[in-house]
């Protein structure tokens, strides 16, 4: 069993089918054992996924900053809700809490979450698998971006292995189990091996 960590949207001014798609993952992960971590909020996709978990009979760790438990937008229902001083603390007890991340459809918030524990990954700091579930191709212009980084030279090779594509519930949920490859962040030189 994995404690997973799911980054996504508090937008309520998505289509539905993202906030299916948060409940359908939250099912999935309880059907294949795991618990969740998420940002402690009870809106949009993050309540979703909160509520499905709960609801198909498993746990819920939220993690929540001070000020947006203010909003009043905080899952209450959490079976644990971590109150935090702020972001980045927020951020860390996240971190520390997870096994594993899955990042879905979001907005900047997620997006910065997804780059901070893939950069992290990506030099060594964490082996935990870090995955991202795109099934609409939200995602399609950042993996553009760090593709035509790499091919400049700004982006190590490496970065590339660390960080799980994937489309459907099933293959996120397969890719939790995976080992993450191995990287060798002090070999600056395969920069250039592009
Ligand atoms: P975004 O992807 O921009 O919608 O942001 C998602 C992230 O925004 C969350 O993971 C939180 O860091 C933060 N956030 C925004 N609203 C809330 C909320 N109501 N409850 C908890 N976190 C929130």
């Amino acid at each position: 069993m994995a404690a997973v960590c799911v980054y996504c949207s508090s937008s309520d001014a998505i289509d539905k089918k993202y906030i299916e798609l948060a409940a359908e993952l939250g099912a999935a992960l309880v059907e294949d054992g795991h618990s969740l971590v998420t940002g402690g909020g009870a809106v949009s996709m993050m309540g979703a996924i909160a509520r499905s978990v709960r609801s198909h009979g498993g746990h819920t760790l939220g993690v929540i900053p001070q000020a947006l438990l203010e909003f009043e937008v905080g899952d209450r229902e959490a079976d644990e809700l971590v109150v935090t001083p702020d972001m980045r603390t927020r951020k860390a007890a996240m971190d520390n809490a997870s096994d594993a991340f899955i990042a879905l459809p979001g907005g900047i918030g997620t997006l910065e979450e997804l780059l901070e524990v893939w950069t992290a990954a990506s030099l060594a700091m964490h082996a935990k698998p870090v995955i991202v579930l795109d099934p609409f191709g939200d995602f399609a212009p950042l993996r553009e971006m760090v593709d035509s980084l790499k091919h400049r030279g700004f982006v190590r090779p490496t970065a590339l292995n660390v960080i799980e594509w994937t489309t459907t519930v099933e293959e996120a949920i397969k890719a939790i189990h995976r080992p993450a490859p191995e990287v060798f962040p002090l070999e600056h030189n395969e920069v250039r091996d592009v």
